[in-house]
Parts: structure tokens; C-alpha cells; sequence
């Protein structure tokens, strides 16, 4: 597989909109900051399809050799509601709403960011900082953009001045917004706001008394603006300039475009080679949120208890169903989605296990290095894992073929081709086997008989035994649940 590593990648950069050659900054090292989560509750599948279109970048430069440094924060401390310069903390208010300390908030949330991420076989990055952790660089950072002449304070708060940067810069550069437009079009700032225009935002606020996340500053005792702990951080442990920059779609502005401005002003460099942005995972026409009330939390499709699915779901099913798009394309979570990725990854998982048992032969009937060449060929376009897993089914029919005979690969094309078909499944497209390890698939289809034969029974008006099927079920830890589409169940 050696010479197959070698070939040119190519990123859609979120900077110039368009794919362009990779080239790292210094050859065969790679520098990645994620921007992660704020740990102020459960993540749901949405946050987790970001993550994980990530945890494929990541997967496949380690497949391909490179020395990679991944940094994924972890945001507890800053995040504004409404992710404003004024308001309440996320995690101040949710420590407010229960009766705890915004460090058990954090706490209880990152163990439980870990653990969903754990289940989905995301890897580990390799830095997790924290803001809460970083005050005292982000302090240093604030301190360097006044000096450079490009930030004010009033009254104990600092706030980057957008209109002075943009005099030599481009503030708007990532998101394409123009900042004359964003001026002409909003209104003279109440006599409330302490900022010289609305377009500028917080680097330090001063807390208000009933502010308890706060540290002691040159300013006021305060806290930091949410953009600048990613400044902090991805420069602490990549440097001034690092090659990529991921996050969701959602976070391009304001969140990324204030990350390269204060960079820019704080280095006097551009921080980032290639932004990239994942796309949305939509659930009834709309972006999963929490805030909307409209999501899936990813323990509820393993146990099935939920409203939307129609049974549990093993999380590495819901991994290869988001695999399945690419991941600037838009996702919609539905049931029938699920199903039908089941089957494929079954169908996946069966192929694999086949291949284990075929035997090698004197000479080969076929030649597998286009197959091998198209594997590459997806993921060096833009880390594209949909047509990536249309050629391993490709590989799956080949696998059917060796199994009947009809084709034949000798023993080191029969090496090459088990290697690269397990590879690019487990190693880079990180799914889990299982069909040989977990007895789910199994039960759900003991249970879906059950099912069918509680519904004959209600036809024949048997309602003891209907009942019985049901109550004996529950006793097991199995939930049956009624609907107008039929009936469905969680464990
Ligand atoms: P947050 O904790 O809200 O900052 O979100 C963490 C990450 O999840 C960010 O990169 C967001 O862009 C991403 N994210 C939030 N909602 C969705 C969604 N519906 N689909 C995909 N990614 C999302
Ligand atoms: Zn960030």
C-alpha cells in the first residue's frame, strides 16, 4: 500500500471556497485544531456527526503516515448564551438552574462527551485543553492585541476594534460577509453598549457580581470572550501558523472569522493554511439543536428510546450512516435512513467475515490495483467516504465471486486485497464488527418475532397471550411501545 500513500490530497478550503493541493507546512508533520464542545450538556448526534467527520481527517493522515498533532478543546468557560457579549454563561446557568458548581457542570458533561465519543469509535485527539485552563495565554493575547493597537478597554472590558483591523485586513475574509454592508445595515448602538461599533466583540468582560466564573485580570476581575481560548490554545500547541482548522458550518461566523482576526492581530500572520467546515445533521427539515428541543441524543438510538426510531440502533450503524454522506453535504436523520444503513453495513460486516475464510489460489483471475487506486482516489478527494464505501461494496462483489469460485487472487493479491478491504473499514473508516462481538442484530430479530406473534394473537383476540408476550418482555428489560405505525421497541 506503500506507493498508494504517496499521492496528492486534495481539501475543500472553507478560505478560497474551492479544493485545493495539500501541502503541510512542514513535510510529513500536520498540525489540526477542532474547535470542541461547550460543557454545559449532553452532546446530541449532530455535535457527534462534526466530531466524527474529524475523526475521519484524522483517521486517514494517520493511515497515510503523517506525524499528526490533533488539538480538540473543550469550551468551560466564556460561551455566552445565545453565543453573544452579553448574558448569562452556558455553564454558569446550567450550575444556577441545578443547584451545583459550573466545575461539576463541566465535569459531569466532558465525561459524558467521552463516553459518547468512545461508543461512536471516535479517536482521542492528541491536546484536549481547556479554556478555564488557558486564562492566563488568552490574558497575554489581550494584552498584545491592545499593544498592536487594535483592541480597547471600557470599563474593566476589552473589545477587539473590528473597524481599525479592517482598515488593513479583512474582517469577513472566511465568511465572505462585508463589514461596510454589516455597518450600513445596523442600527446606531444603544447608549447601553460600551463598544465603539456593534461589529466589535468581547476579548475580556468585566463580571458583574453575580458572575461566579471569573479571574483576575489587568482590566477588572472578569472572564474571556468565547472566540479568543481558540486563538489561545491552537497557538500554544501548533503555533502561529497551523495547517488545519476544523468545525462545524455553524461556527464559521462569527466564531471563526473572530479567531482569525484576533490571530492576525495578535501575530501579524494568517493563522490557518485550510479551514474546513462540516455540514449540518438535520433532523425533521431542521438543524439538530438543543436549543430548539429538536435532536436525538446518540445514547437513545443504542437503547432505542426514543420517538423517532423504530428500535436500537448499534452506534457503529449510526457511525456508518453518517460515513455514508459526505461531509460538506447535509445529512437528514430519519428511520428509514437508519435501516437502510443497517443492511449495507451488515452486508459490509458479512463480506468481511467471508474473507477471512478464502482461500488463496495459484495466480490471479483479476487485477485489484484499479480497485485499490479508487479507495485512495475517494479519500484524496476531499475525504470523500460515500464514494469511498460504493468501492468497497465494489470490493464486497469481488469478495462474493472468490466465494463461489468464479474468480481467483493468489496469495499476496489476496494479502493486499484483505489488508486494503479492512483497512480502509476499520483503520480509517473506523466501523466496529459487530456482527461477531454483539449479539444486538440477533435479539432485535427475536424481539421482532415476538412482536409478530403478539399481533396474531391480537387478530385472534388471544389477549392473554398478547399481554403475556408484552409484560414477559418488560420482565426481560424489553419495552414495547404501541404506535400508529405499528409496534416498536427499546432495551
Ligand atoms: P457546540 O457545543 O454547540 O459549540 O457544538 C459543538 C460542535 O457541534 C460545533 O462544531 C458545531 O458546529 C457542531 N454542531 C452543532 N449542531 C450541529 C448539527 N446539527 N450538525 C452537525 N454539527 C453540529
Ligand atoms: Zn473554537
Amino acid at each position: 500500500m506503500e506507493l498508494y500513500k504517496q499521492q496528492k490530497i486534495k481539501i475543500y478550503n472553507s478560505l478560497s471556497n474551492q479544493k485545493e493541493d495539500f501541502v503541510s507546512l512542514n513535510e510529513g508533520y500536520i498540525g489540526m485544531y477542532v474547535c470542541g464542545p461547550t460543557v454545559y450538556s449532553n452532546v446530541h448526534l449532530g455535535n457527534v456527526r462534526t466530531f466524527m467527520s474529524f475523526d475521519l481527517v484524522y483517521r486517514y493522515f494517520k493511515h497515510l503516515g503523517y506525524k499528526i498533532r490533533y488539538v480538540r478543546n473543550i469550551t468551560d468557560a466564556g460561551h455566552l448564551e445565545n453565543d453573544a457579549d452579553v448574558g448569562e454563561d452556558r455553564i454558569a446557568k446550567k450550575a444556577r438552574l441545578e443547584e451545583i458548581e459550573p466545575m461539576e457542570v463541566v465535569q459531569r458533561y466532558t465525561v459524558d462527551f467521552h463516553n459518547v465519543l468512545r461508543k461512536f469509535n471516535l479517536l482521542p485527539p492528541n491536546i484536549e485543553p481547556t479554556a478555564t485552563g488557558h486564562i492566563i495565554e488568552q490574558i497575554e493575547i489581550i494584552k498584545s492585541i491592545i499593544d498592536n493597537g487594535l483592541a480597547y478597554e471600557v470599563n474593566g472590558s476589552v473589545y477587539f476594534d473590528v473597524l481599525k483591523y479592517n482598515e488593513k485586513e479583512h474582517y469577513g475574509i472566511l465568511s465572505g460577509r462585508n463589514i461596510e454592508d454589516a455597518i450600513h445595515n445596523t442600527r446606531v448602538l444603544d447608549g447601553q453598549s460600551e463598544k465603539r461599533n456593534p461589529q466589535d466583540f468581547a476579548l475580556w468582560k468585566k463580571a458583574q457580581p453575580e458572575h461566579i466564573m471569573r479571574w483576575p485580570s489587568p482590566w477588572s476581575d472578569g472572564f474571556p470572550g468565547w472566540h479568543l481560548e481558540c486563538t489561545a490554545m491552537s497557538t500554544k500547541y501548533l503555533g502561529e501558523q497551523f495547517d488545519i482548522h476544523g468545525g462545524g458550518m455553524d461556527l464559521k461566523f462569527p466564531h471563526h472569522e473572530c479567531e482569525i482576526a484576533q490571530a492576525q492581530a495578535h501575530n501579524n500572520v494568517t493563522p490557518v493554511k485550510y479551514w474546513m467546515h462540516g455540514n449540518m445533521l438535520i433532523l425533521n427539515g431542521k438543524k439538530m439543536a438543543k436549543s430548539t428541543g429538536n435532536y436525538i441524543l446518540p445514547e437513545e438510538i443504542i437503547t432505542g428510546n426514543n420517538s423517532i426510531l423504530s428500535k436500537p440502533f448499534p452506534a457503529t450503524v449510526a457511525r456508518f450512516f453518517m460515513l455514508q454522506a459526505h461531509y460538506r453535504s447535509i445529512l437528514d436523520f430519519s428511520n428509514d435512513a437508519l435501516v437502510a444503513s443497517e443492511k449495507g453495513y451488515y452486508r459490509l460486516m458479512n463480506a468481511v467475515n467471508l474473507l477471512d475464510n478464502i482461500q488463496e489460489s495459484k495466480s490471479s483471475s483479476i487485477d485489484i490495483s484499479n480497485w485499490i487506486q479508487s479507495c485512495y482516489d475517494a479519500m484524496n478527494d476531499d475525504f470523500n467516504s460515500p464514494i469511498l464505501i460504493a468501492n468497497l461494496f465494489e470490493g464486497v462483489k469481488t469478495i462474493n465471486l472468490l466465494v463461489e469460485k468464479k474468480e481467483t487472487l493468489s496469495s499476496d493479491d489476496l494479502k493486499t486485497f484483505k489488508a486494503t478491504f479492512n483497512t480502509f473499514i476499520f483503520d480509517v473508516l473506523g466501523l466496529e464488527n459487530v456482527t461477531s462481538t454483539d449479539s444486538s442484530e440477533k435479539l432485535s430479530n427475536v424481539v421482532e418475532l415476538l412482536i409478530d406473534m403478539r399481533n396474531e394473537a391480537r387478530i385472534n383476540k388471544d389477549w392473554a397471550l398478547s399481554d403475556q408476550i408484552r409484560d414477559q418482555l418488560a420482565d426481560a428489560g424489553v419495552q414495547l411501545k404501541d404506535g400508529k405505525d405499528g409496534t416498536t421497541f427499546s432495551i
